[in-house]
């Protein structure tokens, strides 16, 4: 099975079955020659990194790049380091959030935002055009090494944040770094914030002992220790460190749609108000709490760049995307779990409460997320059928559709990588998200089979 997914939005296969060092090592030229200059390359803790590493820097080099071995580090170390430096680009190995034996690239640009994605669809057609402009002998780039980003990205932290109020809590901390790129940096800053540090999963050597995607059934272990420990609070990555997920005091996993909810309250409660970005499908909580505070939200289509863009263009306080991605623009238009440790920890110093306590405030609504194949699928049909049956009040087609019903919403987008179609009820109970997730089931089925 060929595994490999080429779109504007990132590339990402199985390794050894379709994504190998050749298409790694192309794909980074095409990138070098787009962006000739200075390349920082970081990567996570996987086991197939070192492989991939020198395929990239091959690439690179075949254009006359200069390519900067930056070590294990966190995606949002390097895009900071990108952008307070004089690179022309960055490109990170990680699988991200995907199981261990996948593996990724995610490409930069110099301002530390990712691709926009007009850039990643010239990307892609200079690589599969091919015959990508070679350096000759005497323009050949070379490699060298700068272990600076993840100290440069603490430091840089360390100022956007009230450390001296932190330090006072001496806070009990759980750290789950899933034995990825975050076990260099998170432990060292939650020490830094004057915490006692449990690690756990804090080994960066790619073997990942849970699904890297922080959600609350992947965190069992973390709320056990939390609870074992008596923590005040467990944080969770992904393999790259650009999600968190928080495990309470109590030990209960909070769903990863909280996180933005949690940070957005203390910006706009705490440090400064303005308007608030995030994509068509994040949870009403983020909404009711941005109109609590009298300040504007702004929907985009899923995907992190479509949030930083327009956070950038519209001088947004605080955005994110309810998988647990917080972009704190005071840092970065990054997606940053490493200084959401240090914003949701200056809420708790700030307030002295405990995170359960902060938590139950918020407006709670209940989500159901699915994933269903879509072969034969039409959306059009789907779409045309929507509209004659809705105002077009209660439709919204930003990205996929999102619908308008009684007492809650649901969201249907068909993946722009694999052929299945992503559902997201989100409602005020769980009874109802249940009946009209199924109801939005069912509107599928008659479509299916009429599709191309
Ligand atoms: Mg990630």
């Amino acid at each position: 099975m060929n595994s490999l997914m080429i779109s504007p939005s990132g590339v990402r296969g199985i390794v050894g079955k379709g994504l190998t060092p050749e298409v790694i090592s192309e794909l980074a030229s095409a990138f070098g020659s787009l962006r000739p200059g200075k390349i920082l390359v970081g990567y996570d803790t996987r086991t197939s990194n070192q492989m991939f590493k020198y395929a990239v820097f091959s690439g690179l080099l075949s254009v006359g790049c200069h390519a900067i071995d930056v070590g294990i580090c966190p995606t949002p170390s390097l895009q900071l380091m990108v952008k307070d430096t004089d690179a022309k680009g960055g490109i990170v190995i990680t699988g991200s959030h995907n199981p261990v034996e996948w593996n990724a690239l995610k490409f930069i640009r110099d301002d530390g935002l990712f691709l926009y994605p007009e850039e990643g669809e010239e990307l892609i057609r200079l690589y599969k055009r091919g015959n990508i402009p070679r350096a000759g002998w005497n323009k050949i780039g070379k490699v060298s090494f700068d272990d600076q980003a993840v100290a440069h990205h603490l430091q840089s932290i360390l100022r956007v944040v009230n450390v001296n109020e932190i330090r006072n809590k001496k806070f009990k901390v759980v750290i789950d770094a899933c034995n990825g790129a975050a076990s260099v940096i998170s432990p060292v800053l939650l020490e830094k914030l004057g915490c006692q540090v449990i690690r756990l999963n804090c080994k960066p050597d790619g073997i990942f002992p849970r699904p890297p995607e922080p959600v609350p059934e992947n965190l069992e272990e973390l709320s056990k220790v939390v609870k074992e420990h008596q923590a005040d609070i467990g944080f969770a990555h992904d393999a790259d460190a650009d999600r968190l997920v928080l495990v309470s005091e109590q030990g209960e996993p909070l769903s990863e749609e909280y996180t933005l909810a949690i940070v957005t309250r203390f910006v706009l409660k705490e440090k400064t108000k303005g308007p608030v970005v995030t994509n068509i499908c994040t949870s009403q909580t983020v909404e009711d709490v941005v109109k609590e505070f009298g300040c504007q939200i702004i929907r985009t289509k899923v995907g992190d760049i479509h949030v930083s863009r327009k956070m950038k263009d519209c001088g947004a306080v605080i955005g994110g995307e309810g998988n647990g991605g917080v972009i704190f623009p005071s840092l970065n238009y990054a997606r940053d779990g490493i200084v959401s440790i240090a914003l949701i920890l200056n809420y708790l110093a700030a307030e002295n409460r405990t995170i359960s306590s902060i938590c139950e405030e918020l407006p709670r609504y209940y989500m159901i997320k699915k994933k269903i194949e879509s072969q034969g699928f039409n959306f059009e049909l789907l779409k045309e059928e929507v509209i004659k049956r809705f105002e077009s009040e209660d439709l919204d087609f930003l990205d996929g559709m999102k619908i308008k019903l009684p007492k809650g919403w649901v969201h249907i987008r068909p993946s722009g990588t694999e052929p299945v179609l992503r559902l997201i009820s989100e409602a005020e109970n769980s009874e109802i998200a249940g009946k009209n997730l199924k109801w939005a089931l069912e509107l599928i089925e008659r479509f299916k089979g009429e599709g191309k």
